[in-house]
């Protein structure tokens, strides 16, 4: 290990416990709650493996009061829920790391959705988050109701094995709720001044630490962030509560602003940006601190330590990408540390598919149900067969990569560009997107090593070659690209007017090589609804093109709501004099304007020099149908396999094509490897 770095292995001490170590994977979702308690179990404990001292689940709810159906949380409401939690309590702590438990109310912003039960709320007033139905004002004995939960959740999670109890009061949760003026116009107490708007949590803080204080380490989530806090209080004023809270508290767990601030994806926020208010929460505590930040640089967050700003490094997306980082760093493997790209695909996978995944980390989540580790590899069956992978996209460059760590030994990755990286060549040179080359970049650096496994740039293979190259297994990953000839969703009719070869008629990819259209004022015409568009108009306006981008949706770049970054991207987009039309479909194309129907199918046009088409995009399989439509051939060639994986398959995010190619080269000795095995899943308890 690097003696600059030793400091982040001193163990540290949180009221009853200690620590192991100074790293600390922060409460975050999974999409596995109680629901799926082994998932959950595997997916914590590879991150207890791998030397995070602290691990948490995602929010436990106290009771069906605080219901977040669809979405999946921890429930802890009664002993069944416990026993399901304990299991990951156990796992956490066979690899020597304390296990952490976010005890959690949602009060007005719960959903309730399966219980029925009704919000609760400091004050009833219309919700800017819930629509519909409005929460409860709490009385006296709901008050004192809730506080019992809490207190009787505590017990059962300590009893399940938990070191660390939470009393979760940040991110606009029941405490932020009775906090913040905005939201509690109270009289009787529990409002009014910042103490009295504070006394439900601290009280609460006190019922559990009396009740398990002795037993557990109590930890509190608190927002710090004068811009967008709290809302409604000034950080002195958070400071003031901090001061009042921190003789109940053992550990301070810090977030800043609001949730898609907090989770900043890396288009906004560099590593290490929460940093000053982190420094802020020091002038009023002397307890332990932990502060998240995206931090991949063992330099800097050595460097955080040493400052004083935290006492432990949190990560929630860094843990995921890397659950092995601190070994790394102990082991001083640094060129090892696979890097968190910030893009929130994991949030994406999870909020929208309730079970998170990871671009870089092709095993996040499928630890129990596919029993794979994101550091051990088996050993392939037939090791010595000749492998040829044709395109060093995501996907190819993943599928080398396992190979070679299966012990492939004559892997051959050959791409016809003279870089590799396929997509992300050009995505990662897109304004704001360069830390999404990470996934280049950490693969260029595993295939590199890999004794087995030989790149070749540079080289455009056609069928004949692939016949003549002498391997016996053949991966295709050649991509996908952007249509260029008018088809779009939902329309029969191709747009008229588009086609290859016109000068005011581009695709991204033109665009991104360096093509410009005519004259000055552009269109870029999304139904995509991501990166993209947003992306390609903001290169253009950089190079002083007047842009408007005219998408069919009713919002710019709804999946970057999935992403949690829609709003300032929508604000970047606007900041850089890039005017947006939403709801509008463009039907025909002209040297000069574009014409098309609204929403209602009223006819409207613009004018413009050229447009972008970010329409969709058109698997590259002619490779694949050409081999395989000739079976003589390949048996002539002594191929004896031939597989198609990511984008020629058909065109998904990221981290899907990354996923297929880890997948293929993980079963590549099952009798069928084109085919997903079909992985374990939980059942509910059928005893009770
Ligand atoms: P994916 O996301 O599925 O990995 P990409 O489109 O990002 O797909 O990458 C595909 C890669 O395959 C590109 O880098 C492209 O240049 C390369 N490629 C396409 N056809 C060939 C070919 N015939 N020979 C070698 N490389 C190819």
């Amino acid at each position: 290990m690097d003696p600059r770095h030793a400091i982040l292995f001193e163990p540290v001490a949180i009221g009853p416990k200690t620590l192991p170590n100074r790293f600390y994977q922060v409460p975050h979702a999974s999409g596995f709650g109680s629901v799926k308690p082994r998932t959950q179990a595997a997916f914590r404990a590879i991150k207890a493996e791998g030397g995070w001292g602290g691990v948490c689940v995602e929010y436990a709810p106290v009771s069906d009061e605080s219901d977040e159906v669809p979405y999946v949380a921890a429930n802890v409401w009664d002993d069944g829920d416990a026993r399901a939690l304990s299991l990951t309590a156990e796992k956490v702590h066979s690899h020597g790391a304390l296990a952490g438990l976010e005890l959690y109310h949602g009060g007005a912003s719960s959903l309730n959705g399966a219980s029925r039960a009704v919000r609760l709320a400091p004050s009833q007033l219309a919700s800017e988050i819930r629509f519909a139905s409005l929460a409860k004002e709490m009385t006296a004995a709901d008050i004192a109701r809730v506080q019992r939960q809490w207190v009787e959740a505590a017990r059962r999670g300590r009893d399940a094995g938990f070191d660390i109890i939470y009393v979760y009061g940040a991110h606009g949760y029941l405490f932020t709720q009775f906090i913040s003026p905005v939201t509690n116009r109270r009289t009787d107490g529990y409002g009014g001044s910042v103490a009295d708007r504070g006394r439900l949590w601290l009280e609460t803080l006190e019922a559990v630490r009396s009740a398990i204080g002795g037993d557990c380490a109590i930890a509190t989530r608190i927002c710090v962030d004068g811009r967008d806090g709290l809302p409604g209080i000034e950080v002195e004023e958070t400071l003031e509560l901090v001061k009042l809270a921190d003789d109940l508290v053992d550990l301070w767990d810090l977030t800043v602003g609001s949730w898609p601030e907090d989770s900043g994806t890396s288009r906004f926020y560099p590593e290490g940006s929460q940093r000053p208010w982190s420094h802020r929460v020091r002038e009023a505590t002397t307890k332990p601190v932990v502060a998240v930040g995206r931090y991949s640089s063992p330099d800097l967050m050595a460097e955080v330590i040493r400052s004083g700003a935290a006492d432990l490094i949190g990560a929630a997306r860094q843990a995921i990408a890397d659950p092995f980082l601190p070994r790394k760093i102990a082991e001083g493997r640094l060129d090892e540390i696979r890097e968190c790209t910030g893009s929130n695909l994991c949030i994406l996978r999870e909020e929208a598919f309730n079970h998170i995944g990871c671009v870089q980390n092709a095993t996040a989540g499928e630890e129990f149900r596919r029993g794979w580790h994101p550091e051990v590899f088996t050993r392939a069956a037939q090791p010595d067969r000749a492998v040829l992978v044709v395109g060093a996209g995501p996907a190819g460059m993943e599928c080398a990569v396992v190979l070679g760590k299966r012990g492939f030994s004559a892997v051959h990755l050959v791409e016809a560009e003279a870089e590799i990286g396929g997509r992300l060549r050009w995505t990662r040179r897109l304004p704001t997107l360069g830390d999404w080359g990470r996934i280049t970049d950490w693969r260029a650096v595993q295939l590199g090593k890999l004794p087995g496994v030989e790149v070749i740039t540079g080289r455009r293979l056609s069928a004949a070659d692939i016949l003549d190259y002498g391997a016996e297994i053949v991966v295709i990953a050649t991509g996908s690209s952007w249509r260029g000839d008018g088809v779009q969703p939902g329309r029969v009719e191709r747009i008229a007017g588009a086609g290859a070869g016109l000068a005011h008629v581009l695709t991204p990819e033109q665009v991104a090589a360096g093509q410009r259209p005519p004259g000055r004022s552009v269109i870029v015409y999304d139904t995509d609804g991501y990166y993209v568009g947003p992306g390609v108009a903001e290169l253009l306006a950089a190079d002083g093109f007047s842009v408007t981008v005219v998408t069919t949706f009713p919002v710019l770049s709804p999946v970057s709501d999935e992403t949690l970054e829609g709003e300032m991207l929508r604000a970047d987009v606007h900041r850089r004099g890039i005017s947006v039309r939403r709801g509008l479909t463009i039907t025909g194309i002209e040297a000069g304007s574009v014409r098309g129907v609204d929403e209602y199918d009223e006819p409207w046009s613009a004018e413009c020099d050229g447009v972008v088409l970010v329409t969709q995009q058109a698997s590259d399989n002619r490779l694949y149908a050409e081999l395989t439509s000739d079976q003589a051939a390949l048996d002539r060639a002594g191929i004896r396999a031939v597989y198609v994986i990511g984008d020629a398959v058909a065109p998904r995010i990221l981290s899907e094509a990354v996923f297929d190619g880890h997948r293929l080269a993980r079963e590549i000795d099952l009798p069928d490897p084109s085919q997903p095995a079909l992985y374990r899943r939980e059942y509910p308890d059928l005893t009770s």
